[in-house]
């Protein structure tokens, strides 16, 4: 037996779960199980839940159009050359509605078996009227007739294709069918009139009907957040329930630690401490969101429940996303706790020595502060006794993460802080177990950047602007979108835009180009050269780092801004203003001015996102699909608000009406609870 055959029956042992063994699909062997398993696919229930991301609509054509999908039939036998080694050509006359057409398609040589004499096929390709040639992009071995097929595509790794993973998807239903389980209460579809699971799944993976599809795809959808929301809302119910550390506050040391402070806090960061050591005197155990914008002053705030927590006799620890991140923090927190608390950091390059140290230091409670990323939690890290852990930006802490805290043994009181503004019913909804701190004011000293829109006839009055900061000295971003369907159409917008810049500042001020195909080092050279002030105009795409600090830049200027959501507007203005210079943002657009004037008339990311939300029904809510546990297969919280809504509803009912030893509400504790 394998190792991993025995490390796969561990894993049934644990989760109980029958849908396990991959090998049983007819043709997977263990080079089919590798190459599952690099798509994360590693059980049956897996393969059955990985849905096409996108579907191919195939619609017959005549042979009037350029592009054709045609039936046909064989006519002659295939003759097939190689061309290169990695080139061949086969070609063969089709029968098309009684007219005979000589047909051209590359690299297909392996379907030359399956076009035998008289085969009814379709033919996709482009057709030359005057050399009555189709050169043939795909053949499919079926015809379609007049009706629309449907054609699911997967996320494909080298190795297997959307067909054959559809073949094993389907075999794994063949055998696997029983085990398909509806999660949704009978009342729940019938009241959304919602087809059964087993239905569903089979035509995700095997679409009939464009209608039948959709419907489909909602329930899908659904079922996905009313799992999601139960899971929140058994959460924040089970909140009331569990009791945390009950601290003595020391007023009076942490007044004198503020008072020291070489600036004083706005009172919503006064607020926002006052919850936080409020949580910590309380029976109850902290669960807060600190949000705030960037800049907003978040860290001391945390920092200072940080020392609270350390007064009352206990551990603290920060968890970051990157180990930039975390270097930051922690050079600031060695800093502002200079003689007071030993801080420490771990990351993952942290020298296999000095790690080892820090455990031992942790485990005798020889550390105080311990800040670092992922690595923090990792089995061999032993706290002595944790009681206040912060995580720190877009990466919520995912409910399995705290679970796995709790695993061992630390039942810590936590603060999470979320640089994304979000209009309060979504935070209500999907942070719905957490009470929530917000900073709104900004510290006294920080300017708005001033914010313009602007007609692509109004450039002119750009490029005058643009000259008095350049004669200032100072640095000019410029933003264009990158347009996901027509990546190429885009490249030369940006060509463009490099062209008509360097025509107009290139004599005297460096303009230079970054984009996110660039090679990293490339990226980085051009990155130094504009944080050294030898490159003042920078162009880019937003696939660009977002965390770059360049002070000396003071104006951002947005082409097509319609193009991008408020909140990522939002995000890329926050890149100037990093200094006391006057700052500006510039939007360039001649649509939407409605939605984008509110980014002139205010600087505030919770009123941006609000009106937003207002305008639209949803936000642009930036980075958020992404974090933690909110990672659906279908679903999206922004577009699918409506449902995440009634999901809530729905849940809250239902836990309501249901014991805790309901199977649904088990199911959904125990995912909670798993590792993975
Ligand atoms: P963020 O909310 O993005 O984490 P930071 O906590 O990094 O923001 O704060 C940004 C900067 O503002 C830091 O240099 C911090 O020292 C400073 N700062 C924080 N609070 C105040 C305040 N009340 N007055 C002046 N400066 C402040
Ligand atoms: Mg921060």
């Amino acid at each position: 037996m394998s190792s991993s055959k025995i490390k796969k029956s561990v894993i049934i042992n644990i989760k109980g779960d029958k849908m396990n063994d991959l090998e049983i699909i007819k043709g997977v062997g263990p080079k089919g199980i590798k190459l599952l398993n690099e798509l994360n696919l590693y059980t049956i229930k897996d393969l059955i839940s990985f849905y096409p991301f996108r579907y191919n609509y195939i619609k017959a054509t005549s042979l009037e159009s350029d592009s054709v999908v045609v039936n046909a039939k064989v006519m002659t036998i295939p003759i097939g050359y190689r061309l290169r080694n990695n080139l061949n050509r086969m070609t063969f006359t089709a029968d098309i509605n009684n007219n005979l057409v000589n047909v051209v398609i590359y690299n297909r040589i392996f379907l030359k078996s399956h076009l035998v004499l008289n085969k009814g096929i379709t033919i996709i390709g482009k057709y030359d009227k005057f050399k009555n040639i189709i050169t043939a992009s795909d053949i499919k071995l079926y015809q379609i007739g007049n009706s629309i097929k449907i054609e699911p595509v997967y996320h494909t790794v080298k190795g297997i294709g959307s067909k054959v993973l559809n073949n094993y998807i389907n075999e794994a239903l063949n055998i696997y069918s029983d085990e398909v389980i509806d999660d949704i209460p009978n009342y729940l579809n019938e009241k959304y009139k919602f087809v059964n699971k087993l239905t569903a799944i089979n035509e995700i993976h095997n679409p009939t009907d464009i209608n039948l599809l959709n419907k489909v795809i909602k329930k899908l959808k659904y079922e996905e957040l009313f799992n999601f929301m139960l899971k929140i809302n058994y959460l924040k119910k089970q909140k009331r329930n569990t009791s945390g550390i009950k601290r003595n506050i020391d007023k009076a040391k942490i007044d004198t630690f503020i008072s020291l402070l070489p600036f004083s806090l706005t009172s919503d960061q006064l607020t926002s401490v006052n919850d936080i050591l409020n949580d910590l005197s309380s029976n109850n155990k902290m669960n807060r969101l600190l949000q705030g914008d960037v800049g907003s002053g978040k860290t001391i705030v945390a920092f200072i429940g940080i020392y609270a927590n350390y007064l009352s006799g206990y551990q603290g620890a920060l968890m970051v996303p990157t180990e930039v991140l975390a270097i930051q923090h922690y050079k600031n927190a060695k800093n502002l706790f200079k003689g007071l608390l030993n801080v420490e950091l771990l990351i993952g390059s942290t020298p296999k020595k000095k790690k080892e140290e820090i455990i031992k230091k942790l485990a005798n409670n020889e550390i105080d502060f311990i800040i670092g990323t992922h690595t923090l939690i990792e089995e061999s890290i032993k706290f002595n006794n944790l009681g206040f852990i912060i995580t720190d930006e877009q990466h919520r802490f995912g409910v399995n993460q705290r679970a796995l805290l709790k695993n061992k043994g630390i039942s810590s009181d936590i603060l999470y802080l979320s640089a994304t503004p979000i209009p309060r019913t979504y935070a209500l909804t999907i942070y719905g177990d957490l009470d929530i701190s917000n900073i709104k004011t900004r510290p006294k000293d920080r300017k708005d950047i001033k914010t313009y829109l602007r007609s692509s006839k109004e450039l002119d009055s750009v490029t005058e602007l643009m000259l008095k900061e350049l004669e200032l000295d100072h640095q000019i971003f410029v933003i264009a979108p990158l347009i996901e369907e027509s990546e190429n159409s885009n490249l030369i917008d940006i060509n463009k835009l490099y062209e008509r810049l360097n025509n107009a500042f290139g004599k005297k001020y460096k303009v230079d180009i970054l984009n996110g195909k660039m090679k990293p080092k490339a990226k980085q050279e051009i990155m130094e050269q504009f944080k050294n002030n030898e490159i003042k105009i920078l162009i880019s795409t937003t696939v660009v780092e977002v965390g770059v600090d360049i002070p000396n830049a003071t104006m951002m200027i947005i082409f097509d801004a319609h193009q991008f959501g408020l909140a990522t507007l939002h995000q890329l203005r926050g890149r100037v203003g990093r200094s006391d210079l006057e700052s500006y943002c510039i939007l360039i657009s001649n649509y939407e001015k409605e939605r984008l004037n509110i980014m002139t008339k205010t600087n505030d990311g919770f009123v941006i996102s609000e009106e937003d939300f207002k305008l639209r029904g949803h936000g642009d809510l930036f980075g958020l699909k992404q974090s933690g546990d909110m990672v659906f297969k279908l679903a999206d919280i922004k577009t699918d608000y409506k449902m995440l809504m009634a999901a809530k509803e729905d849940s809250e009912e239902y836990l309501n009406n249901h014991s805790n030893n309901d199977s649904l509400i088990i199911k959904n504790v125990k995912q909670l609870e798993s590792l993975d």
